[in-house]
């Protein structure tokens, strides 16, 4: 069973419809990259699994549960940025405790799992600090643990990169996987970048205007487009 599936999902602004009818099974474990240009439909995808935005109609399931109407706190994901949104007056230990205070876990039980996520994306030594005195990347590291120490069953990134300069994109893309084989959590990435979709993904969903256009490992799409949209997208050989 999927451990998320967004089934004839659709979104309407109004009038407007911005999806229209989408449908991904995303595996335990899996990383899923979300690709396609600016516009079609990428965070609007996103924000629907992390309940931040309604759907207009379909469903979406994560972990054998349809959750159209759970709220966002009781999902059980986390989802990172691209603008990092880290507390400018909470030190990064307390930036990354923060959502496990707000569910009243006990001070101890946070010190430990934030320790934990500190090792692991090497932040020991910036615990103390605040956001201003971290460079980009440590900054997104930051978020990631904030993210890792809740141990949420689907992570949720938004061109979490962007950001970030050419040489540092590079880093963290490394990083992001590594992570990923580490813990295997399963995993939604949005990005408007071939390069980072080919190199990080198990599966690319590829995105055009509200529809998909074609799901698959990132060399099958590049083996065997579907179309010349997404022949013209991953760059395949024409
Ligand atoms: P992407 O993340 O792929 O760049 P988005 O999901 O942000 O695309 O946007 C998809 C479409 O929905 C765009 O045409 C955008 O203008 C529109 N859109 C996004 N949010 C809103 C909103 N709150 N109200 C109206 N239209 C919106
Ligand atoms: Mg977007």
């Amino acid at each position: 069973m999927a451990q998320v599936a967004v089934r004839n999902v659709v979104k309407k602004y109004g009038s407007l419809q911005v999806i229209h009818g989408v449908n991904i099974d995303i595996a335990d474990g899996e990383f899923v990259v979300l690709v396609g240009p600016s516009g079609c439909g990428k965070s609007t995808l996103l924000r629907m699994i992390a309940g931040l935005e309604r759907i207009s109609g379909g469903e979406v399931d994560i972990g054998g549960r349809v959750v159209n109407d759970v709220l966002p706190k009781d999902r059980d994901i986390a989802m990172v940025f691209q603008n990092y949104a880290l507390y400018p007056h909470k030190t990064v230990a307390e930036n990354m405790g923060f959502p496990l205070k707000l569910k009243g876990r006990p001070k101890d039980e946070i010190a430990a799992k934030v320790k934990k996520a500190a090792e692991i994306l090497a932040l020991e030594k910036l615990l103390d600090r605040y956001p201003k005195q971290l460079s980009g990347g440590q900054r997104q590291r930051v978020a990631m643990g904030r993210a890792i120490v809740r141990d949420p069953q689907v992570f949720l990134f938004d061109e979490p990169l962007s950001n970030l300069d050419a040489k540092l994109r590079v880093t963290m893309r490394v990083e992001i996987k590594e992570l990923h084989q580490r813990l295997k959590t399963t995993t939604v990435y949005v990005t408007h970048d071939q390069i980072e979709a080919m190199t990080m993904a198990d599966k690319i969903v590829v995105m055009r205007d509200g529809h998909v256009e074609q799901i698959g490992a990132p060399l099958d799409l590049y083996d065997r487009p579907a179309n010349t949209f997404v022949a013209g997208f991953i760059g395949s050989p024409a």
